[in-house]
């Protein structure tokens, strides 16, 4: 793939000054491809109704062409247009969680190009709460099919600079509107299945999902995730967030993790390697003289979630070779949390005691 140069603008992300977004809605118009914040993780866009621009973005990020996009949508009317019909069920989420970090699966209609579903005859839809993405799609006035904008199987991009890093020079612009809010992606519900079932949990969480529709089930892949699983969505399968160091992740009691990484650190220190910690606000002293990052307090997974990908990104950077992670609790935004790490590790996860 030949060099192009990549425009980097700066916007204000609550007030993005409208000729700058313009100018990306042109380049979207034009068949390019754009990175954007969204209040989940950057995003790699292209417009969605055009299949050449679309194959583009498989290239630049080297995705796998069997995994389907998201297409996202600045109204209920768009969607609309793109889909076969809209069950009860979906309307009352929209109406409820739009725009928000939830896409919905549709059986899609002849205007979703074949690449956009990877031949499914589904299609996966959002609307997305963010100032930037949101004109920039009202702008163009296409709907916009937009995978995060990282290199396939890196970690999720929550900041420009991770666009940068991964993208520059394959791309024609990146809009910097700063970190994302969320710093994990939506959560995906396949609402044409019977139950409809979580396929990726994400930034709306089942509790609050099950106000509304009680029958929503979790699918059990994805959230104890292991490496031999039956994918029920495309995207399960490959290999996903992986940091350039070896990360091994720890699940159980907080004295105990804490107990077993400080074993392997001294380890893996004594046979040379150079070792990260990731840790949280109440455990991190206890690791000492260490390159260690605490991603926030385990009273508040929000926060953890929103520092999760940056610090396997810094940890990467810092050159380390091996990353010992803290596990959380399996409630909340911990259930996603966990689906990361667990494909971060990819296989490499040590079980302690309570
Ligand atoms: P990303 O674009 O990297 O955020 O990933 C989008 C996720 O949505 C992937 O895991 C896809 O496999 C999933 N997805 C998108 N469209 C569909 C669909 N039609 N059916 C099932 N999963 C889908
Ligand atoms: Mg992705």
């Amino acid at each position: 793939m030949k060099d192009i140069d990549t425009k980097i603008i700066k916007v204000d992300s609550l007030r993005p000054d409208i000729k700058l977004i313009r100018e990306g809605a042109e380049l979207i118009k034009g068949g390019k491809l754009i990175a954007f914040p969204t209040e989940t993780v950057y995003g790699l866009g292209a417009n969605g109704l055009d299949p050449k621009a679309v194959a583009n973005i498989f290239i630049a990020k080297g995705r796998p062409q069997d995994n389907p996009l998201i297409l996202h949508v600045n109204s209920i009317a768009q969607v609309e247009e793109l889909v076969m019909d809209i069950s009860e069920g979906s309307r009352k989420l929209m109406e409820r969680f739009w725009p928000g970090p939830l896409t919905l699966l549709f059986k899609k209609n002849h205007k979703v190009p074949n690449i956009i579903t990877a031949g499914l005859d589904t299609v996966a839809i959002r609307m997305p709460n963010h100032p930037v993405a949101f004109k920039l799609i009202e702008i163009s006035g296409v709907p916009i099919a937009a995978p995060s904008a990282n290199r396939s199987g890196r970690p999720s991009p929550t900041m420009a600079n991770h666009v940068i890093e991964d993208l520059s020079g394959r791309i024609d612009m990146i809009i910097d509107g700063g970190p994302t809010g969320v710093g994990l992606e939506s959560t995906v519900l396949d609402m044409t299945s019977e139950p409809p079932i979580i396929l990726r949990p994400g930034g709306i969480i089942l509790e609050d999902l099950h106000g509304l529709v009680p029958e929503i089930v979790e699918d059990l892949n994805t959230i104890q995730y292991d490496e031999d699983m039956i994918p029920k969505s495309p995207g399960q399968k490959y290999r996903h967030y992986a940091p350039k160091a070896r990360l091994i992740l720890f699940i159980g009691g907080v004295d105990s993790m804490v107990e077993s990484i400080s074993r392997y650190r001294d380890s893996y220190i004594s046979e040379g390697k150079k070792v990260g910690i990731m840790a949280t606000d109440e455990t991190m002293d206890a690791y000492e003289e260490n390159i260690v990052i605490s991603m926030g307090s385990r009273e508040d997974n929000r926060t953890i979630a929103h520092n999760l990908f940056n610090t396997i990104r810094t940890l990467d950077s810092k050159g380390v070779d091996i990353i010992l992670c803290e596990g959380m609790e399996m409630a909340g935004m911990g259930t996603a949390i966990m689906n990361r790490l667990k494909r971060a590790a990819t296989g490499n996860i040590i079980r302690v005691g309570e």
